[in-house]
């Protein structure tokens, strides 16, 4: 008995001393998400999950246990405002479409399990995942993967899921788009995301709320990887997309929507919708009124680079549509820019392999974003678009310990976030030193090396 008291005595003091244990990270420089300069000799002193300070030049607690970076950039961990981390679209479209109706969802799920860790080991450690649907499953891979990460059995990112996603029939999300009619059995419905008229698209959306989404995402105009439309339409009414926000605001769910054309754009910007996500061929005039109602642009430029560096992967329709799209999305961007629209930062990772995502940031500031706007759009500007700016996105005091660092100064060189070399998330180191190969050149041979840590 009293042995057993002892033991777990122990146990307690053993875990108190750990919750105690200070952990002080240095570096030659800081990026905290406020400041427009870098903060110099920066420290950041983490206990248990928390930040407890940040700052210049910080006294050391006594008995804390310092990790020194040297010649580094501390950064709050970045956040991927637009992944799908249960797929990868990357290679050859027509065999990618093959393998979703013959691989077995449990091997979806568990291949997802390598592209959550290669996000997180390339200093994402959030990220909001936009849409997770497999051709005929009803399973909800996304919401399964989030909550293996929650509850630690699989090494990855904090995820905000969105579940299905929302479309109307025939529309980008459609999921038996270009496949014969009826091959699946039956049309479908909301419970793959379908829906069509404002009371469907409610129904849809309470469906995905009940069965775990964190944030609502709709198809709002056609897209590039789809065959059955065209690239620019709109794809839901004015009335369809009142009853989506509506809907979703009522739940306190976010709204994000996939939209490429102008019109679309400006429909779901009026009708409240919290982001756009691509909006290649936005207009100035649009991109105003998200200025003037404070809508969020993604603009996942790495989506669009990649396809266009892989244009023989993709048939001659889709080819066409990139094309359209890759042509139109600069000006937009650097008008988006010049206007002070609202940037979040999002990739559409799964168009690429995982774990590039960072290749993002120099394309924003090729496109005219200065290195510390296009570090704060993957900061504390998704941290405020995904609504948990109260948690994550800078470095200070009460903040999750969500701290990551890349070699030398990324505002003199913006590809250094492309060789993140530490990552802690809440507290607990997941990558420290060494590099990686970034990224899953193919999703059957997940090419990662073991963290350090
Ligand atoms: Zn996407």
């Amino acid at each position: 008995m009293t042995s057993r008291i002892c033991l777990i005595l122990l146990c307690f003091g053993m875990s108190a001393l750990a919750a105690d244990q200070s952990v002080a990270l240095k570096a030659a420089r800081m990026f905290d998400g406020k400041s427009n300069a870098l903060v110099q000799n920066a420290v950041v002193i983490v206990q248990g999950d928390k930040i407890v300070d940040a700052g210049s030049n910080l006294p050391i607690p006594s008995g804390a246990q310092v990790i020194d970076l040297g010649d580094a950039t501390l950064s709050p961990g970045f956040i991927d405002a637009h992944t799908h981390l249960t797929a990868d679209f990357s290679g050859n479209y027509n065999e990618r479409r093959l393998q979703e109706v013959d691989v077995n969802v449990s091997e979806h799920a568990i291949r997802a399990t390598a592209f959550a860790r290669a996000t997180v080991e390339a200093g994402f450690t959030t990220v909001r995942d936009l849409g997770s649907r497999l051709v005929g499953s009803h399973e909800f891979v996304d919401v399964a993967l989030r909550n293996s990460i929650n509850k630690g059995v699989v090494v990855g990112p904090r995820m905000l899921v969105a579940t299905k996603g929302i479309g109307s029939t025939g529309g980008h999300f459609d999921p038996t788009n270009g496949f014969r009619d009826f091959l699946f059995g039956r049309e479908p419905d909301y419970t793959d995301g379908i829906a069509d008229g404002p009371d469907e698209i409610r129904k849809a959306v309470r469906f995905e709320v009940k069965n775990g989404a964190d944030v609502i995402k709709a198809a709002v105009s056609g897209g590039v990887l789809s065959l059955a439309d065209e690239v620019d339409t709109p794809q839901l009414t004015p009335a369809e997309m009142a009853a989506l926000v509506d809907e979703s605001h009522r739940l306190r769910k976010k709204v994000a929507v996939h939209c490429h054309g102008d019109q679309a754009a400006h429909d779901a910007i009026e009708a409240g919708v919290d982001s756009i996500e691509h909006g290649s061929f936005m207009k100035p005039e649009t991109l105003t009124m998200m200025k003037r109602k404070g809508t969020f642009l993604t603009p996942t430029l790495m989506a669009t680079e990649w396809i266009m560096s892989k244009l023989e992967n993709y048939p001659p329709a889709l080819q066409a549509k990139a094309k359209a799209a890759a042509a139109a999305r600069s000006e937009m961007f650097r008008n988006a820019v010049k206007f002070g629209v609202k940037i979040s930062f999002g990739t559409d990772a799964a168009v690429f392999p995982h774990g590039q995502n960072a290749k993002e940031f120099k394309l924003m500031v090729d496109l005219g974003m200065t290195p510390v706007d296009a570090l704060r759009s993957a900061t504390a500007n998704d941290a405020e678009l995904l609504g948990i700016g109260h948690k994550v996105g800078t470095l200070e005091k009460g903040k999750l310990a969500d701290v990551i660092a890349m070699p030398g100064d990324p505002t003199s060189d913006i590809t250094a976030t492309e060789r993140v070399l530490f990552v802690m998330k809440e507290g607990k180191i997941i990558r420290r030193g060494g590099p990686i190969v970034q990224g899953i050149s193919k999703s059957t041979t997940p090419d990662i090396a073991a963290p350090v840590d």
